[in-house]
């Protein structure tokens, strides 16, 4: 007697361990969807174990979002060993509406060190350098001032950065750091700092164009879909930049 064809759902799960709850299908889904070349199978199977068995609350609906369009400025490329200079974000809802701005010089971290490579770039750029080091502050204050300006704005805020995998380590390390919040945080905490995961810039530009994503750089972008603003490596021109290219963006596709 031939043995009954597993269900999608028990084939999804045959990859490892017996999974029990949405929460760590969606997980292990995500990992099999990067693992090996047998997307489309397994991301059905997810999706459709994943709205069956939905928890309430997993997939909120976001009705009033404000993105935090982020940009840092750095002297070296490891958070702890090294330091943000400089960092500014721009809040900014799709319609293109700006809902204010954050800027903060930062201090060096307790036992940090540039790296000489990074300072190099720095020597290039000397004007930037001196905006991004002039009248710095503690961390400590700098990173609960910003928690406090979050909080203040009166949507749902979803972190953004271009590229979100550099930018984004660097934030969470300092909010970790130095505050009681992180970056992205699961929906079942209700007073988390952001309402959604982070958005990458970068990977939404390359989806919205059908560019690959490393044609997605501030030197290929139309200056008009910058707002015209230049990209100085002053974080707060950065920011503001990148701000405009997500409302740019979402106005190309509709979305606004
Ligand atoms: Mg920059």
């Amino acid at each position: 007697m031939r043995a009954a064809q597993p269900s999608v759902l028990q084939q999804c799960l045959s990859f490892g361990p017996v999974i029990a709850t949405p929460r760590s299908i969606q997980a292990r889904g995500l990992a099999i969807l990067q693992g090996n070349g047998e997307c489309d199978l397994l991301r059905g199977c997810w999706l459709r174990a994943f709205q069956r068995d939905a928890e309430p609350g997993c997939c909120e609906v976001i009705e009033t979002p404000i993105y935090v369009v982020t940009d840092v400025e750095l002297d070296g490329p490891v958070p702890d060993r090294h330091s943000m200079l400089s960092f500014a974000s721009v809040a900014v809802t799709p319609d293109g509406h700006q809902h204010g701005e954050f800027e903060a010089i930062l201090s060096q971290l307790d036992g940090a060190s540039p790296d000489p490579e990074t300072m190099a770039f720095w020597r290039t750029q000397p004007e930037a350098y001196a905006a991004a080091t002039k009248n710095p502050q503690p961390p400590g204050a700098v990173m609960k001032r910003f928690v406090e300006w979050v909080r203040s704005l009166a949507g749902d805020e979803i972190f953004a950065a271009h590229p979100l995998a550099l930018d984004g380590p660097w934030i969470d390390f300092y909010l970790q750091r130095f505050t009681q919040e992180r970056l992205s945080e699961g929906p079942w905490r209700p007073k988390r700092l952001f309402r959604s995961a982070p958005l990458c810039l970068m990977s939404f530009a390359a989806g919205r164009l059908g560019w690959p994503t490393w044609a997605c750089d501030v030197d290929r972008y139309p200056a008009d879909w910058l707002g015209d603003h230049e990209h100085t490596h002053q974080a707060v021109d950065d920011a503001r930049g990148y701000a405009r290219l997500l409302v740019t963006l979402m106005s190309k596709s509709g979305l606004a």
